[in-house]
């Protein structure tokens, strides 16, 4: 199911280079949050993430965290790194990505997904035409859906 498959994977989202994405043609970086930024849930950003949105910012991309989880959790976490943020994305559906696209007048086809979870970010980025990195999660799942999920993902992956 092609829907089900990134353009690109990485082991981690730091090894994800400004000119990887230019190469994928984003002028606009979707970002997941939890276990792509931080672990699930945490305040702290990954070592070397603050450094990592620096760099990609200098080189002309935009970024923007699109996550599932609730403004509490997102709206800290997203003024920490000093980055604009959808909370409550409801990925894999469309409304989340398409509202964060439209922030930045930028068109889904010219976006890229960064996230860790197939059936949100894989699924939601190929849905609305965007370029889909798919990254390791940063740790484990404490969330007993995501974890069902994870054990059906890893037939996929
Ligand atoms: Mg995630």
């Amino acid at each position: 199911m092609s829907v089900l498959k990134p353009q690109y994977r990485f082991n981690c989202i730091l090894d994800i280079t400004a000119e990887d994405l230019k190469a994928a043609g984003a002028k606009l970086v979707l970002l997941d949050a939890d276990n792509t930024l931080s672990l699930h849930g945490s305040q702290e950003p990954h070592s070397g993430v603050p450094e990592w949105i620096e760099e990609i910012k200098k080189s002309g991309i935009e970024l923007v965290i699109v996550s599932n989880n609730s403004e509490s959790r997102i709206k800290p976490f997203a003024e920490k790194l000093g980055l604009p943020f959808v909370f409550k994305g409801a990925k894999p559906l469309p409304k989340g990505f398409k509202k964060a696209c439209k922030m930045f007048g930028v068109s889904p086809k010219e976006s890229a997904v960064i996230g860790d979870q197939i059936f949100t970010d894989v699924l939601g980025g190929n849905w609305i035409g965007a370029k889909v990195f798919l990254t390791e999660p940063l740790g484990p799942e404490t969330d007993f859906f995501i974890k069902v999920k994870r054990k059906i993902e890893k037939y996929i992956r």
